[in-house]
């Protein structure tokens, strides 16, 4: 059966592929650039292309502990006169001539005349001089000029998340500051009249607000700003003023719980009325009710309640959102092959992101088994796990030994 059969399984689902094209296609990109120290600006998203000012390495330099000399002059004699040093940061002033070498450290400029290094475990040397036991060939450990990059070469392009690689690379460009994204608003509340703050103890009847906790740890890891307006209860006047409120404060809101079709599941004709919203019935387990949609000044996720179903829809959908919202670059997840070590149940209809750990053997092949019981209150499953095993939407039973794919969690969710 394919994803697109016209089954009772599969009828008014849409699946995740194409809520989330739809979802990336109707978000408008950041524009505005703000300047950020380069220590803070891990996490941001790079607001402009980057070229090197500078040419990298700025000089040529020895990539040895060494001697160097000019490589013609190896030709005639493997016995060279040391006239000089040159370490990093202290150059050799003079120029090197034919049958002579300068003693080099890691670093260090090349001298004039000099355009190979030996490295010092291939030479005896003596008091003022050397004999090189192995020839280096021409240029050998020498860092060229502009090697790495050329003055005005592009070096990082603009929707990228900064991440300490980059602050390594930027630093060795000299940039102090950069050009990033300014972060986003992001207003978050849970809706519930079951919903206790932690600390207290449970009535009949009671749950922890586990959700909203959840989702700021996710978001943290984001380069978002987090407006927390708490738990709102089932009260419709109510749901009404935190979305009003948060509509002028946020640029994205989201909520969970409420998106149903329960009868204190308010949230869906609140936001109908005062925004553009669409509800999606999305093809996915778990996760299947979901709204997002534009309010007068925000987007909007409707995220389910259900603990794993919040936190793989905020994953799956609100988090390439917020990325691209930020002005960042989104890309599909890296799926990798792995081999599932025992028979996995499953009804065609919908993707199903089964929560697994991925092992590799002593071949260094992947291998995954499912962290049990999968249902979408249990967040245990999350907690056993390191990755989602993905099973496509028409997919059905698996067996022990079939080869599955599998997204392993990014830094949002370890
Ligand atoms: P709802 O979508 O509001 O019908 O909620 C579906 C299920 O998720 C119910 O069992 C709720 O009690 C539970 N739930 C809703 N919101 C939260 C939350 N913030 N934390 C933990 N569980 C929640
Ligand atoms: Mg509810």
């Amino acid at each position: 059966m394919s994803c697109c059969d016209d089954t009772a399984l599969t009828r008014g689902l849409m699946p995740l592929e194409q809520a989330r094209m739809k979802m990336l296609d109707s978000l408008s990109v950041a524009t505005e650039i703000r300047e950020c120290d380069l220590q803070r600006s891990v996490g941001c998203i790079l607001a402009s292309d980057i070229y090197s000012p500078i040419n990298v390495p700025p000089f040529n330099n020895s990539a040895m502990d060494g001697y160097a000399m000019a490589h013609q002059s190896l030709t005639h004699n493997q016995t060279l006169m040391m006239v000089g040093k040159s370490f990093a940061g202290i150059p050799y002033q003079g120029t090197v001539a034919a049958g002579q070498c300068i003693r080099i450290m890691t670093g260090a400029m090349m001298p004039k005349g000099c355009d190979t290094v030996v490295m010092q475990e291939n030479v005896s040397a003596q008091k003022t001089d050397i004999t090189i036991n192995k020839l280096p060939t021409v240029g050998q450990n020498v860092r060229g000029l502009g090697e790495e990059f050329a003055q005005g070469q592009l070096v990082l392009t603009q929707g990228c998340v900064i991440t300490p690689r980059h602050i390594a690379l930027l630093a060795s460009l000299g940039f102090a500051k950069l050009p990033v994204r300014p972060k986003l608003k992001v207003a978050i509340f849970s809706t519930g009249d079951e919903l206790v703050k932690l600390g207290q103890p449970l009535a009949d009847g009671e749950i922890y607000d586990s959700n909203r906790f959840a989702l700021i740890a996710m978001l943290e890891r984001l380069p978002v700003d987090i407006i927390d307006y708490g738990v709102i209860p089932d009260d419709p006047d109510k749901i009404r003023a935190a979305f009003v409120d948060a509509d002028l404060n946020a640029d994205v809101i989201i909520s969970s719980g409420g998106v149903s079709v329960g009868e204190a599941d308010f949230t869906r004709d609140i936001i109908q009325e005062i925004g553009e919203v669409n509800f999606w019935k999305l093809a996915i387990k778990p996760g299947k009710p979901i709204a997002f949609g534009q309010f007068e000044n925000s987007v909007f996720f409707g995220l389910p309640g259900n603990p794993v179903s919040s936190m793989v829809t905020f994953y799956q959908l609100a988090k390439p959102a917020l990325l691209k919202l930020g002005g960042g670059i989104v890309k599909p997840a890296l799926q990798l092959k792995a081999t599932l070590g025992h028979n996995l149940r499953k009804s065609p209809g919908r993707m199903d992101f089964q929560r697994g750990i991925v092992t590799a053997n002593d071949q260094g092949e992947l291998e995954v088994t499912s962290t049990g019981t999968q249902s979408s209150s249990m967040m245990g499953s999350m907690c056993l796990a390191n990755c989602f095993i993905v099973l496509p939407q028409a997919q059905g039973n698996v067996n022990s030994g079939d080869v599955v794919m599998v997204e392993l969690f990014d830094h949002v969710l370890n």
